[in-house]
């Protein structure tokens, strides 16, 4: 049965010339980067390789680049790593859970919090930032890219309102590497978080940018890896595996990987937007990252979307979490404006560098059928067309 991999933004495959780079790192070349023989040294020349690479994708110097598991502990490391009681952090209410709830452990912990709101396409309002700044603001953490809507946010402004404030900014860059440029020059932050696996890499391993002079406290106590940034020897296949994945989401710019994905999103819009009736994008009008389209569609609950289009071979999300059996709607949805029903209709389509027009052409099929056969058996459909 055909199988097409609308998800992209929960995780993407592999490049197979990520693999490849992997490979030998899981065999012969299994060195302890701190060892000082020819293990070790061969392990470390490549974490440093890697470390270049990710800093050619971010526009920074090597030495700034830390290696983590992952977004959330790049998320969790730049605030818990900034943050002391009494200070206060200005958020958003649309950032991803590694952000939002490492804000309310700080809360608990003695730091005020600021959640600023959303306009109807999910962007925040830079004035809204100025305004929420205190004599002991301490850092801004505003995402780059929303994981739901594909909505960038204003970064550069929030960038130099950051600096006039002589604040710290963190953003969360996990949905934007490899979409869109992302240079911490340009954007004026001081921290910022990628992950290996939103970028074909593998998962369990990212990075974050910590510009040069920032005092972090570390979230790991231990060796001196990392210089003393974060404990624990190196995910060394990981490490290598982040550094091919940026060096090709780089790539992407130039070769016209990044075009062809904008291209085949905007057609599957904008067909799903013709042929099926009582749908609407999800921070259309605003700037978006070119893979992804979050769609409403009226009367129709999206977690049983979900699961009739993987029955029928199509993988695709809602912004929906299941906690305790009981399905809330996307929080970053519902900060935007929509009702509870409207964000439990919405579906996530995301693409990536492995999806073909014929993936498409596949989803095109698929999804007015399925809206169809659920609307007829939907009794709040029914009842309005009646
Ligand atoms: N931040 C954003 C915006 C994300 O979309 C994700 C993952 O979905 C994360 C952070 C967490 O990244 P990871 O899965 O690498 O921990």
């Amino acid at each position: 049965m055909q199988h097409v991999y609308l998800d992209n933004n929960a995780t993407t495959p592999l490049l197979p010339e990520v693999f490849e780079a992997i490979r030998p790192y899981f065999a012969e070349r299994f060195g302890n980067a701190s060892s000082i023989h020819q293990q070790g040294q061969q392990a470390r020349s490549a974490v440093e390789r890697a470390r270049e690479s990710v800093a050619e994708l971010l526009n920074c110097r090597p030495a700034e680049v830390v290696f983590t598991s992952g977004g959330t502990e790049g998320d969790n490391l730049a605030l818990f790593g900034m943050l002391q009681p009494g200070d206060h952090v200005i958020t958003s209410a649309i950032e991803h859970h590694a952000v939002l709830n490492s804000s309310h452990r700080l809360e608990q912990m003695g730091c005020a919090v600021t959640y600023l709101p959303v306009d109807g396409r999910t962007m925040v309002d830079p004035d809204d930032v100025r305004r929420a700044l205190r004599p002991e603001t301490k850092l801004i953490s505003i995402m780059m890219a929303n994981n739901e809507t594909g909505v960038l946010q204003p970064v550069d402004e929030i960038g130099k309102i950051a600096a006039e404030a002589d604040v710290y900014f963190h953003t969360d860059a996990v949905q934007a590497a490899g979409k869109v440029p992302v240079d911490v020059k340009q954007i004026g932050c001081d921290l910022l978080t990628i992950s290996a696996h939103k970028i074909h890499g593998p998962q369990g391993v990212g990075a974050l940018f910590v510009r040069k002079g920032t005092l972090l406290q570390p979230l790991l106590y231990g060796g001196r890896h990392e210089r003393s940034r974060r404990a624990g020897t190196e995910n060394l296949a990981g490490i290598v595996g982040l550094g091919k994945a940026a060096q090709l989401a780089r790539a992407g710019f130039s070769n016209g990987s990044v075009a062809r994905i904008a291209g085949l999103r905007d057609r599957l819009e904008t067909t799903i937007l013709r042929s099926v009736d009582q749908v609407a994008v999800n921070g259309a009008g605003a700037p978006r990252v070119p893979n992804t389209s979050n769609i409403s569609f009226d009367c129709i609950e999206g977690e049983a979307m979900v699961i009739a289009l993987d029955l029928k071979g199509l993988s695709v999300s809602t912004g929906a979490a299941c906690s305790s059996g009981a399905i809330e709607p996307s929080h970053v949805l519902t900060a935007m404006g929509l009702s509870a029903d409207r964000a439990r209709g919405s579906i996530r389509f995301s693409l990536g560098k492995q999806t073909t027009t014929e993936d498409v052409d596949f989803a095109l099929k698929l999804v007015p059928e399925v809206v169809a056969r659920l609307r007829e058996i939907s009794p709040v459909y029914n009842k309005v067309h009646a």
